[in-house]
């Protein structure tokens, strides 16, 4: 079957270029996920926007970032998978103490951007996998640090393809929320740092030194699993409830940060899934805590 006729509904020049059938396991750093319908990585933010413009209104739609807070289920998403990595990826100082991103500009590069223009603190960036726009959309943060302290507008894109540029009033912002207009996705932001002249990447060096030391870096996983509840941590409760290295399928409660579940190379989305209940009934049952999931479970099971 030609790609139009699999695109019933889309625009040829737009049909031409969406890949169909794309195994999300490749998007994701769980590396699992059955296949997105259709999957487009634009080329610019004009480029995106005629394409969601000319969408049919009813197609469900996905944006993604680097993948590094989803779980994506066993039988994949259907509609379209809008991926900005890779696009929307320009860094630009534009004064003193501003810069303009675009949301597919990985987190790491504009930690080591505001180190050479002398800007920060921007270095609790350095450890965050993702893209701006999933830290936009997640309000990612570490070491005492937090995206949206920085953000001082982001512009949307809504779903007939329009462009809106909102400011931080415009949402509830809290620790890993963020919740703004139903239906926009982030295109880009402009942040505000401040002058640190002296900042060096030593500094970087030394944050993510203290990261692979405390957390299980270089293995399949997504970051932490769960929020932590008001006044605790999800790993202490995870670990004290005998549940460090508990595994089902080819997934495990890291050893080294019970916060973390990692897949050992063959762990299918379902194993996760069923992990994630397990410990939030097993922390329920112990502790009398709800644990909340941070990672966004998405997609139809197989
Ligand atoms: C080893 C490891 C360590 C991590 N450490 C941290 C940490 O210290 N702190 C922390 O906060 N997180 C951490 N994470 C989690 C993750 O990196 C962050 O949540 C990150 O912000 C997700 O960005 P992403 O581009 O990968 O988003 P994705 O995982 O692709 O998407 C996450 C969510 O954001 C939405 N989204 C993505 N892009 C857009 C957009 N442009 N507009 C609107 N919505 C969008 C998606 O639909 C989805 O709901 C870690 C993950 C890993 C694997």
């Amino acid at each position: 079957m030609n790609s139009l006729a699999r695109t019933p509904g889309l625009a040829p020049e737009f049909a031409a270029r969406v890949l169909h059938d794309v195994p999300m396991s490749k998007h994701t750093s769980w590396h699992v996920g059955g296949p997105a319908d259709l999957f487009f990585i634009p080329r610019d933010t004009m480029d995106l926007a005629a394409f969601i413009r000319q969408l049919p209104a009813d197609l469900p739609l996905l944006w993604i970032g680097l993948g590094s807070n989803l779980l994506v289920r066993d039988g994949g998403v259907r509609g379209v998978v809008v991926s900005t990595h890779g696009a929307l990826g320009s860094v630009e100082r534009i004064s003193a103490t501003r810069i303009q991103a675009g949301a597919g500009v990985p987190c790491a590069r504009i930690a080591r951007q505001c180190v050479q223009w002398g800007l920060g603190p921007a270095e609790f960036l350095a450890g965050i996998p993702g893209t701006l726009g999933g830290a936009l959309a997640m309000n990612a943060g570490a070491w005492g640090g937090e995206t949206w302290r920085h953000v001082v507008a982001v512009e949307t894109l809504d779903r007939r393809g329009a462009r809106h540029t909102r400011t931080p009033a415009d949402y509830e912002i809290g620790y890993r929320h963020v919740r703004g207009r139903a239906g926009e996705w982030f295109v880009g932001a402009r942040l505000e740092f401040e002058r640190k002249p002296g900042t060096k990447d030593d500094a970087i060096r030394e944050l993510l030194e203290r990261r692979r030391q405390t957390q299980p870096i270089g293995e399949w996983s997504c970051g932490s699993v769960f929020t932590n509840p008001p006044g605790d941590h999800a790993a202490r409760l995870i670990e004290s409830a005998g549940l460090k290295g508990f595994r089902i399928g080819d997934a495990s409660v890291s050893e080294k940060h019970a916060n973390f579940i990692i897949n050992h190379g063959a762990a299918r989305a379902a194993d996760i899934e069923a992990l994630i209940l397990h410990l939030q009934r097993a922390v329920a049952a112990a502790h009398h805590i709800e644990l909340a999931t941070e990672v966004r479970i998405v997609g139809e099971p197989a």
